[in-house]
This record gives structure tokens, C-alpha cells and sequence, in this order.
């Protein structure tokens, strides 16, 4: 008699096999409490569920409404749970009791998955502020600002703005004056863009008054997730100047409902650009064990249409120097705290990972298939997708981050 097909036999080449196995929390209609799972194929195992039936000590960090638990274990407990969730869904032992407790993605309702205590956006493409540069500020002797290269730069964001992917993004309103214009108006944001970015997510706390030196990245940072930093270009073009971002980004926020931890990309790192100037010795990377950066292949399409494959390997500056300047101040960290890379954008046109530079602010319309964008439009859907490359030749799947224009309020 052929056996049955188990969900746990997941397709050979599948980017959400047992190398990878994501964390995400999710609920079903017949048990609506959040709860934490990971992806397996299609399916998401229900993790608490399975350290329960198996008398696992991981319960108390599984059986939980969130990742929170998990994140503040700290790495040892990281690799020890990851190990044993590989054993559940690979040992053939243990089938009989997992099969019972994986529900089929289209089946559960995903939410954001830990509490986002800190929320810090970074600028760390050359490429991406090197565009930004020559749009909003043409007239400049160079495009870089001098400190750009000395330092990655940053500004706070909005931690209760950030949303799980899938959730509508109300088009905000604010005030916006163009240069010709003889005073600001008030009204919904006309132009209306993304930003493809990679998000990390922080697991161990550090002490106030301490930094966090480039070689304990991985002790502090569990995973990474896709992000989509929306941003108002009108309403941030004039309210930017001289403080940085404010209410043309804190509206929103979109991250993937999937945290993959780092050990799964293992395979990916890589080494960044060649640095162009000396760097200071907190950030100096040079001779650092392992390599800072990660070849992450970036899709993002609006309304299904791929506009745009940026390559993440070509960010200049790294997790573990962001997280080394972020605290290099004395600034803790507490668990939860989320970073992003900033804006990903490779050195070609089809590389650029906004709007503003993909139609060089509008210059250039995009053509999708129901007619030209520069910025978004109500209704519009944006999907960013990536994968990474696994152990033996495989593909390591981050989960998708997603999200629809409504009409301003
Ligand atoms: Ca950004």
C-alpha cells in the first residue's frame, strides 16, 4: 500500500524546507488565540503544541502568544530549539505526533509576531542615497553628504506604526509645499511610495551605557524579515529639512509574518563592498571572522508586476555595523527592537528598490498593466518577495510582506 502524503514531505528545491523553518504566530478560526508556529512547506506546524505532545523543556518558550520569550532566551537557547524543531519535522518518529498539529497557510490568519519595542530605520545603499541625492538635492557639490561614508546613518521611526504583512495602509494625509508653491496645503499624500528594505529583529537586550562591538552581532540579533518602509514623499520633502524623517514614514510600516532566524542563512553571507574610506575601529570590519553582509535576491512587484530585483549583498553597510553604531552611544537594546537596512538598491535602473528613483520622481512612468504609475494609487498592491541561498544548493524563502493602499481617511 503506497503511504499517505504528509505535509511533512516537502518538495525537494522547496525555499520553506526544513533548512529553512521561519517563526511566525499565527490562529485559526476554531482557536482565534495568537500563538507561535513555523513555517514547513505550505503548512505551519504549531510549535507550543508540538514542545507540549513531546514533553519538550522548549514549552516555555514555545507555548507562548508570541516570540517574545523565544528572542530573550538568547542564541544558546536559539540553536537549541532550532535543532530540536528540525528533529520534530525530519525524524520519522515524531511524524504522527507533528502531522496532527500543522495547519495549511491559507488556512490560518498570520500576525506580527513580537512586540516591536524600538523601531530604527538606516540609509545604507550608496546606490539608493546616491539617487536620492542627485533628485532632492541636484545642486550639490555631491551626492553622498560627507558623513555618509564615515558612518551609517539613521533616524528613529514610529515602533506602534509597525504592521504584519497583508495589513490595508491607509493613504496618509499631511502638509506638503512644492517649491513653486506660495504656501503648504493640507491634504492626502499624491505621492505615495515604498521602500524595499530588509528589517532585523533583536533577541538579547544589551546594558545602557554599554555598546555592542561588531563581533557580538549574532549574540544580540535573532532573525531578519522582510520590511516595507512606506513613505510620503511630498509630506517628507518638506517637513524633512533639518530634522530627518518624521510623519512621511511613521504611518506605517510593513514587515513579513515570518522571521527567519539567522542561522538559516548561513549559507548567504557575504562579504560587502570594498570600503572606501578607513573606518573607525568600532566599525572596521576588515578582519572580522565572518563576513557582514547577505546575498538576499529582493523582488518587488506592484500589482503582481515585477518592478524591481534588488540585490541586498551590495549594501555598504552591514547589520553588525548598524547595530554597532545604534548602541556605540551607550544606547540599550531591549528585545523586540527592530532595524532597518534602509532602502535596497543595486547599481542598475531595474535594481532600484523605490518608487521615487525607479521613475526619478515621477519623470519617469512605470507601465504596468492597468496603465502608467509614478507614485501609488488607491487599491494599488505591493509584494515584496527574496530568497537566499541555503546549504547545498538550496533556497532559503523569507516570507512575502504585502500591503494595499485604501483611500485616505
Ligand atoms: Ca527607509
Amino acid at each position: 500500500m503506497p503511504e499517505q502524503s504528509s505535509p511533512l514531505d516537502v518538495a525537494e528545491g522547496d525555499p520553506f524546507g526544513p533548512h529553512n523553518l521561519p517563526y511566525g504566530v499565527f490562529s485559526t478560526p476554531d482557536r482565534p488565540e495568537p500563538r507561535v508556529g513555523v513555517r514547513i512547506g505550505d503548512h505551519v506546524l504549531d510549535a507550543g503544541a508540538a514542545a507540549l505532545a513531546l514533553g519538550s523543556p522548549y514549552a516555555r518558550l514555545l507555548a507562548q502568544p508570541d516570540l517574545t520569550a523565544l528572542l530573550a532566551a538568547g542564541r544558546n537557547a536559539w540553536r537549541d530549539v532550532r535543532r530540536a524543531l528540525t528533529a520534530w519535522v525530519t525524524v520519522p518518529a515524531h511524524r504522527a505526533d507533528m502531522e496532527p498539529l500543522l495547519h495549511p497557510l491559507d488556512a490560518v490568519t498570520l500576525h506580527l509576531p513580537y512586540q516591536v519595542a524600538d523601531y530604527v530605520d538606516f540609509y545604507a545603499s550608496e546606490h539608493h542615497a546616491t539617487n536620492v541625492g542627485q533628485i532632492f538635492r541636484p545642486d550639490a557639490e555631491t551626492p553622498l553628504t560627507p558623513n555618509w561614508k564615515h558612518l551609517p546613518i539613521g533616524y528613529h521611526g514610529r515602533a506602534g506604526t509597525v504592521v504584519v504583512s497583508g495589513t490595508d495602509v491607509v493613504r496618509p494625509a499631511g502638509q506638503r509645499k512644492g517649491p513653486a508653491d506660495p504656501a503648504p496645503v493640507f491634504g492626502p499624500s499624491t505621492r505615495l511610495d515604498i521602500e524595499a528594505e530588509v528589517g532585523f529583529v533583536v533577541g538579547t537586550p544589551s546594558a545602557q551605557g554599554t555598546a555592542v562591538p561588531l563581533a557580538d552581532f549574532r549574540e544580540h540579533v535573532f532573525g531578519l524579515s522582510l520590511l516595507n518602509d512606506w513613505s510620503a514623499r511630498d509630506i517628507q520633502a518638506w517637513e524633512y529639512v533639518p530634522l530627518g524623517p518624521f510623519l512621511g514614514k511613521s504611518f506605517a510600516t510593513s514587515v513579513s509574518a515570518w522571521v527567519t532566524p539567522l542561522e538559516a542563512l548561513d549559507a548567504a553571507r557575504t562579504a560587502p563592498p570594498a570600503r572606501d574610506f578607513p573606518l573607525l575601529p568600532y566599525l572596521d570590519d576588515a578582519d572580522e571572522d565572518e563576513p557582514g553582509g547577505y546575498d538576499l535576491r529582493i523582488s518587488v512587484a506592484v500589482n503582481g508586476q515585477v518592478v524591481a530585483e534588488p540585490p541586498f549583498s551590495t549594501m555598504y553597510w552591514t547589520a553588525a555595523q548598524q547595530l554597532a553604531q545604534m548602541t556605540v552611544n551607550g544606547a540599550s537594546l531591549r528585545t523586540g527592537d527592530l532595524y532597518g537596512s534602509g532602502t535596497v538598491s543595486g547599481a542598475e535602473p531595474s535594481q532600484r528598490g523605490c518608487l521615487l528613483e525607479l521613475t526619478w520622481n515621477g519623470r519617469d512612468p512605470l507601465e504596468l498593466p492597468d496603465g502608467k504609475r509614478t507614485f501609488l494609487e488607491d487599491g494599488d498592491t505591493v509584494t515584496i518577495t527574496a530568497w537566499a541561498p541555503g546549504p547545498d544548493g538550496t533556497r532559503v524563502g523569507l516570507g512575502e510582506v504585502t500591503g494595499r493602499i485604501v483611500p485616505a481617511a
